[in-house]
């Protein structure tokens, strides 16, 4: 089947229209770029607006590009790995509700690349580099120090909010502001303890 496939794609430009529906009917359409597709759960690279790795899905941490990705008016869908834990999707899936953006999950075997998670559009965006820079990485670059970066999901003090919104607003999502009662009942700013 794989080798009758890979002669019917190799010929298809010489193929007359009534070929080509003919063909098309047994074998299924011609698979253009299949290893590309593969790469991305199955869509194609160009339609790809914002991607994330495995291990990137992992984090407790919502990736804002996924978010601002979600947003965008081009993107028709989130699409995730069923090779990853559920616990981790659910914080997108409850993202692309809230955007309207329908989601799935590709399970088929063929897809064994690194991407986790993506954000798809129905046509071509050629948006680049797009999977995202490791959120620790990118947040050091811009200057924020680890223990801050390493208190997301969760809460702050002042002086560490204010440091996350001049370095990276968009992060803001992913914190909160200790207040004075979070304190009274002992709760502390993990990037100050003391
Ligand atoms: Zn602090």
């Amino acid at each position: 089947m794989e080798k009758e496939f890979s002669k019917i794609t190799g010929s298809w430009n010489n193929k007359s229209e009534l070929e080509k529906t003919i063909a098309a009917g047994v074998y299924g359409a011609p698979e253009l770029k299949p290893d590309e597709k593969s790469a991305f759960l199955g869509e194609f690279k160009e339609r790809v607006l914002r991607a994330l790795t495995k291990a990137q899905v992992e984090e407790n941490t919502v990736y804002v590009e996924i978010v601002l990705a979600l947003q965008d008016k081009r993107a028709a869908r989130l699409i995730y790995s069923g090779d990853i834990d559920y616990r981790y999707v659910d914080k997108y899936v409850k993202l692309s509700r809230k955007y309207g953006k329908p989601y799935t999950i590709r399970q088929d075997q063929k897809y064994k690349s690194d991407i986790g998670l993506l954000v798809a559009s129905n046509e071509a965006v050629d948006a680049g580099a797009v999977v995202a820079v490791n959120r620790e990485e990118r947040l050091t670059r811009l200057g924020l120090p680890l223990p801050v970066i390493k208190a997301a999901p969760g809460k702050v003090c002042d002086e560490c909010y204010a440091l996350i919104e001049q370095a990276a607003p968009e992060e803001l999502m992913n914190y909160e502001r200790l207040t004075f009662f979070d304190r009274l009942a002992g709760e502390k700013c993990p990037a100050h303890p003391d």
